[in-house]
């Protein structure tokens, strides 16, 4: 909606959206991470969250009512049991141009990405892609969407105040999911969505999981990194060695998933994960600024670089100034030798 051609339009356009994004009707984290920042974007605003389900007839509503949303938008149909471009598009359209939500909120993981930027198009309004934050202009009420520009040399807080909603993505793990424990009413509003023909040229006939990719790093509570400093290829043995001795995943810098040591799925920073654990040990990694954005939300950072003046220790809690050949089998002998 372009308020400048309907500028009477601009009250109607009420409360925070969450797109609470399924994968085998289960609801993903990224979603709860989303609604709990919708909470505190709501006080500024006074408004509702609600949270926006597609799915088929089983899907399951009750996990959303757990990070208090007011509301829950459930859009029910067998052809939205999986994802699907042109349908999730086509519903979510209708969705937003009946009940003309203020702000919109995506995951941008793979199906938030490619969801988002055809619901920008599709309702006509803009888009903030890879948002590492969120805020209300005090003033304006505003939604004022911040993310890495120039290639992480800048940080640039993006308004769209023209258009409604105000849409933006936002990478799994950028904000902390916070369950309310207080039970809420339960106010779900079924929508019936009209699935034409020519959203379902595209068919699933089958899906293969990647059996390469052993963890989920997004979701693991520790893990160790490997940068260009480990030297070779093969000393990533010792990263994973490290990493299963703590009960952690393995983690990496660009340079080395570019220079062919390890898969892209391992990869944190600007282009990779964006990963929060309790604990992440970077070994031999710099501190670029683009791996920072992926893994600064981590709770405890211990870094391992024989370069004092590197930039990882700025972020770090704890820093080893040393050669990581040596200091992580040292580790590694550590913790057994406490397991045991
Ligand atoms: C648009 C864009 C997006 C990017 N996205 C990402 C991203 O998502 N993730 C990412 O990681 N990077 C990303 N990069 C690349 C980033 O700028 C860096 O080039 C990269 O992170 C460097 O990786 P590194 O720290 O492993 O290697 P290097 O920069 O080569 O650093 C190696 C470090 O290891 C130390 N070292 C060397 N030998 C040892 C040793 N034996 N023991 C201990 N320490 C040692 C050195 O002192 C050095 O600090 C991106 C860049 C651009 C332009």
């Amino acid at each position: 909606m372009d308020l400048r051609k309907n500028p009477n339009e601009q009250p109607n356009w009420k409360g925070i959206w969450v797109f609470a994004e399924q994968r085998d009707g289960i609801i993903q984290s990224v979603a709860f991470e989303l609604l709990s920042e919708a909470k505190n974007l709501a006080r500024t605003l006074s408004c509702e969250v609600s949270a926006v389900l597609l799915g088929d007839e089983k899907i399951e509503v009750d996990p959303l009512f757990e990070y208090g949303v007011d509301k829950v938008y459930v859009a029910a149909h067998p052809e939205l049991k999986n994802y699907l471009t042109a349908p999730y598009t086509s519903t979510l359209a209708e969705m937003v141009n009946t009940y003309k939500p203020e702000i919109f909120l995506i995951g941008a993981t793979t199906i938030g990405r490619d969801l988002a930027a055809r619901l920008a198009i599709r309702i006509n309004c803009g888009l903030t892609a890879d948002c590492t934050g969120l805020a209300i202009d005090p003033e304006k009420k505003i939604l004022q969407q911040t993310r890495p520009a120039f290639g992480g040399n800048i940080m640039a807080t993006i308004i769209s105040p023209n258009h409604r909603p105000q849409m933006a993505t936002v990478r799994p793990k950028v904000f902390k999911k916070i369950k309310i424990q207080k039970q809420k009413e339960k106010n779900v509003i079924k929508f019936s969505p009209v699935i034409k023909g020519e959203d379902l040229l595209v068919k699933i006939l089958e899906t293969i999981k990647d059996e390469s990719v052993k963890v989920n790093l997004q979701e693991a509570e520790i893990i160790v990194s490997g940068g260009r400093g480990i030297c070779d290829q093969k000393n990533f043995k010792m990263i994973e060695d490290l990493a299963s001795a703590l009960g952690g995943a393995v983690g990496a810098s660009r340079a080395t998933v570019d220079a062919g040591w390890i898969s892209a799925h391992h990869q944190v920073g600007q282009t990779g994960k964006t990963v929060a654990p309790k604990l992440y040990i970077a070994c031999g990694i710099a501190g670029k600024i683009q791996h920072l954005a992926g893994m600064q939300g981590a709770e405890t950072i211990v870094a391992i670089n024989k370069d004092p003046d590197a930039p990882i220790f700025k972020v770090a809690t704890y820093g080893i100034v040393g050669d990581c050949l040596e200091i992580v089998p040292a580790l590694i002998r550590k913790v057994k030798e406490l397991r045991i």
